[in-house]
């Protein structure tokens, strides 16, 4: 493509792209797909020879688009959001442009700089104590991966990796987590090698939080039993519930027995800018490890996941691998960023966070999380009024966990389980509006996650009258 070609598309596209912002609100918010419908409509072998630009958008347009889910739809009500926002867009532009490869300071020195400088941005917006360092990772998934490599490697102070991989016990370390914790937990003990079965889950109270007291049982079962405590991870704003650990003694646990403390906060992270929610990061200066996702509600595109450590060393000591071609005149020096996750080559991140914050500055993000968590106490107000609805978890951010349970019918748990299925997939099948579900205390639980960008109360109006409207219809035909 000539650049003079390349410049035409491009201001069509970006066309195409603010209009898309301005009328994805009219699209159905999730495709009435089947499997093996896109795919069947796309020709099985490449093609030969260049096909004109034109086309491509076309079939952009025709084929891919109608068969899309539009997380950025102000309808979008289901698990969290994954929020983008212009300015992030156009940074996201500007770094495929470049097309950087930041593995090193030597090989973008602005990038690895942008990231220590972001980084140190979100520490003070979040109220994070001085003395956590921070790196951008590509998920939730892999910082906790990370923090589990590197409670492994201190377990066994730092020799696990020397002694390539292998520890006298390593069959016996043991990671604890709330029932409630999310599956990358599960999936990060299966890939550390530690062993599902060394995955122990604690009790959680009547909020889903999780039970200090049987976390020191635990661990002191285990210890009894010749096991070594390795990771605890805690969780702020749990998958199912937004459910908020309780940090403080849960880290003073960890304390007294030396065991890494990971706090996965990948959705809630985001609230700790407002002081009034400041307080669910009480004790997280007792953390060793700590992650939110701006990808999730900091309108920042998907991946960028903050993950941020107190003792840099454990992740160097992990995952500093440098050959003779990977060396640099600067290494002593400098931040080298490959040394300090899993992946070497890494992308340039940095720059949609640094557009986002400076864009909406940090009172915007603040005005947009608050109007959130305005939006879904409104909307935990209307269910809590409604005699045929019932709440099944506290609302302290943007998610909202209730059923349906008509009055003067006497249906036991697995009816209303039913009757709430249904009436899911009724509201969601009308395409303005997307809400996903749970289960809770064994019972099925529909989820209102308030957090999209352009989420209006219109929508979340909207979200309502059609749970009330189609929850009278399924009701009637049930009694
Ligand atoms: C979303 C979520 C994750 C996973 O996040 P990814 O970035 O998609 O890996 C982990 N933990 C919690 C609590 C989450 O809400």
């Amino acid at each position: 493509m000539e650049t003079q070609e390349f410049r035409r598309h491009a201001h069509e596209l970006v066309d195409w792209m603010a209009d898309y912002i301005e009328n994805v609100r009219d699209l159905p918010v999730v495709p009435k797909t089947e499997p093996g419908d896109i795919r069947n409509r796309l020709p099985g072998s490449p093609p030969e020879k260049g096909e004109p630009f034109d086309s491509l958008v076309r079939d952009f347009k025709d084929l891919i688009l109608p068969g899309m889910t539009h997380w950025n739809h102000p309808g979008w009500f289901a698990y969290f959001p994954a929020n983008n926002s212009p300015p992030s867009i156009l940074a996201e532009m500007l770094t495929a442009t470049i097309g950087a490869q930041c593995m090193s300071w030597q090989t973008s020195p602005a990038a690895t700089e942008l990231e220590q400088v972001v980084m140190e941005w979100l520490r003070r917006m979040l109220g994070m104590p001085e003395g956590f360092t921070g790196v951008i990772q590509d998920t939730a998934s892999t910082s906790t991966l990370v923090a589990l490599l590197c409670a492994r490697e201190r377990v066994t102070e730092y020799t696990f990796a020397r002694r390539g991989g292998a520890a006298e016990g390593a069959d016996r370390f043991t990671v604890y987590a709330s029932t409630e914790a999310h599956s990358s937990i599960d999936k990060g003990v299966k890939l550390a090698g530690l062993g599902l079965d060394r995955l122990r889950r604690i009790a959680v109270d009547d909020h889903y939080a999780l039970v200090p007291d049987a976390l020191e049982e635990a661990i002191g079962t285990d210890r009894a039993a010749g096991f070594r405590p390795t990771c605890v991870v805690g969780v702020i704003g749990s998958t199912s519930s937004s459910a908020l650990d309780p940090i403080r003694p849960i880290g003073e646990i960890c304390r007294k027995h030396s065991v890494w403390f990971h706090v996965d906060a990948a959705y809630a992270g985001t609230a700790a800018v407002l002081p009034e929610k400041r307080f669910m990061m009480d004790g997280i200066e007792l953390a060793d490890s700590f992650v939110f996702n701006p990808h999730k509600w900091m309108f920042t595109n998907f991946d960028c996941s903050a993950y941020f450590v107190r003792d840099v060393d454990a992740l160097l000591h992990t995952f500093s691998m440098t050959p003779e071609y990977l060396k640099t005149a600067r290494d002593a020096e400098v931040a080298n960023f490959r040394d300090w996750g899993i992946q070497l080559g890494r992308r340039f991140r940095a720059l949609k966070l640094w557009f986002v914050i400076r864009s909406y500055g940090v009172e915007g993000i603040r005005e947009i999380v608050r109007r959130h968590i305005a939006l879904a106490e409104e909307f935990a107000g209307w269910v809590d009024a409604h005699p045929g609805f019932e709440r099944m978890a506290p609302v302290p951010l943007g998610l909202v966990c209730f059923r349906y349970r008509p009055r003067g019918v006497d249906l036991d748990d697995s009816n209303l389980d039913g009757l709430n299925r249904a009436l899911l997939a009724a509201v969601n099948d009308a395409g303005r509006v997307h809400l996903s579900h749970t289960v809770l205390g064994g019972r099925y639980a529909l989820r209102m996650s308030i957090g999209q960008l352009y989420t209006t109360r219109a929508e979340v109006a909207e979200a309502w009258r059609l749970l009330t409207e189609k929850a009278k219809t399924l009701g009637r035909s049930d009694s």
